[in-house]
């Protein structure tokens, strides 16, 4: 499909074109048509299928279509982090170059006279944080009364992170008469409740990462105890083949001690998860983009709202328990046709986890058995050296 057969208006088009996308993604290509037609919509599938422009396109032709008579904001999109909210934005003034809709974006962590400043000038697209806006709204610099959509994205991180009840408070000052958009990457029972509370005889699209582009991906599995995960990481690392990497750790404690003992291997790392400042982790995520480090220890939480389009590989050091996050990680790389290298560690307790996972991929992925640190193979001198 092609996104001229989307309905969508020639300046829309246009940018779409600047922008070098060639076809709808298959979220687009199935939330566009009824988020135009003005229905509620769930929506749900993974980081980088392109949700964003699955709500922005129809936003912006529905806003740009007639420019009431008032300041307030239009349309509004929640989202859990100041990144994300900055990345939503920069969207909307890219797809939205050729019509005159105008939109703004407000977060925490930074003064509020700017955000203020512009909200008085009228916004039309507000992208926000929930807790910032319930702060502007309650010194009554926001004017919601004449909402036309409301977008929750990233719900069921917003739930993740605590943001519910923030979410709620704000939907209390919203029309009841509006259209509303959910966006989660995965479905559990609370989003289901969340989205039957907020959303009114929806249209639900869903969509799974498509087979082949986990086809695409080169898969690899070293079976390593526990103690020498760290080790063969950076072994693995030092090959100059691996330009940058994104390491899932199960924990936050984890992901601070994996990038540590990288750093003091010289392998340029950095953590990256909730416990972290916003600016730490903007750092650390421009650090990574930059290519100034090679690489970057994520939870899975964290992980999910970055945004890094040229990844080469990602390495998993623990297998999850649930098959589907093994998906939802080796997706991260091999974007766009590009190639992408998924390696994943397995110790004697995670076997059980490998089952499960390559019944969902349906094949076994290839083990690597020669590798420094295979269990019972001989340790390298040095590191024998260092251990005593
Ligand atoms: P999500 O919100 O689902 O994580 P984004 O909206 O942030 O995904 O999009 C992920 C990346 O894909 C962005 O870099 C975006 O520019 C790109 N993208 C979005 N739609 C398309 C498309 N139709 N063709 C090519 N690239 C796209
Ligand atoms: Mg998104």
């Amino acid at each position: 499909m092609d996104f001229s057969e989307l309905k969508l208006a020639r300046p829309l088009l246009k940018a779409v074109g600047e922008q070098g996308y060639e076809k709808p993604s298959p979220i687009q290509e199935k939330a566009i048509p009824p988020v135009l037609e003005g229905r509620d919509l769930l929506g749900c599938a993974q980081t980088g299928t392109g949700k964003t422009a699955a709500f922005a396109l129809p936003i912006l032709q529905r806003l740009a279509a007639g420019h009431p008579n008032h300041k307030g904001v239009r349309a509004l999109i929640l989202t859990p982090t100041r990144e994300l909210a900055l990345q939503i934005d920069e969207c909307f003034e890219n797809y939205g170059r050729y019509v005159n809709v105008s939109h703004a974006v407000i977060f925490g962590g930074v003064g509020q006279a700017p955000q203020v400043a512009a909200l008085g000038r009228g916004v039309e697209v507000l992208t926000a944080c929930p807790g910032r806006l319930n702060d502007l709204i309650g010194q009554g610099f926001v004017d919601l009364a004449h909402l036309e959509v409301f977008v929750l994205d990233e719900a069921d991180r917003m739930l993740d992170m605590g943001f519910v009840h923030d979410v709620k408070r704000v939907i209390k000052h919203l029309p009841a008469q509006r259209q509303n958009l959910l966006f989660s990457a995965t479905m559990p029972k609370e989003i289901e409740q969340l989205a039957g509370s907020i959303l009114k005889r929806p249209v639900s699209v869903k969509v799974d990462p498509p087979a082949s582009t986990v086809d695409k991906i080169r898969q690899s599995l070293y079976f390593v105890e526990k103690g020498d995960k760290k080790r063969l990481l950076a072994f693995l690392l030092a090959d100059p083949g691996v330009k940058n990497a994104l390491v899932f750790s199960r924990t936050k404690h984890g992901a601070n001690a994996i990038a540590a003992f990288l750093i003091k291997q010289g392998v340029g790392a950095a953590a990256i998860h909730g416990n972290k400042s916003q600016s730490a982790r903007v750092a650390a995520l421009e650090s990574f983009k930059a290519g100034r480090i090679k690489a970057l220890v994520a939870t899975d939480i964290a992980a999910r709202g970055i945004d890094i389009s040229e990844l080469t590989h990602v390495f998993q050091l623990d297998l999850p328990e649930v098959p589907e996050t093994y998906v939802h990680r080796i997706g991260r790389t091999g974007r766009a046709g590009a190639e992408g290298t998924a390696v994943s560690f397995c110790s004697a307790e995670e076997r059980e986890y490998l089952q499960g996972i390559e019944k969902l991929i349906k094949k076994k992925i290839p083990v690597v058995k020669d590798h420094p640190y295979a269990p019972g193979a001989p340790r390298p001198a040095q590191e024998e050296e260092q251990e005593r």
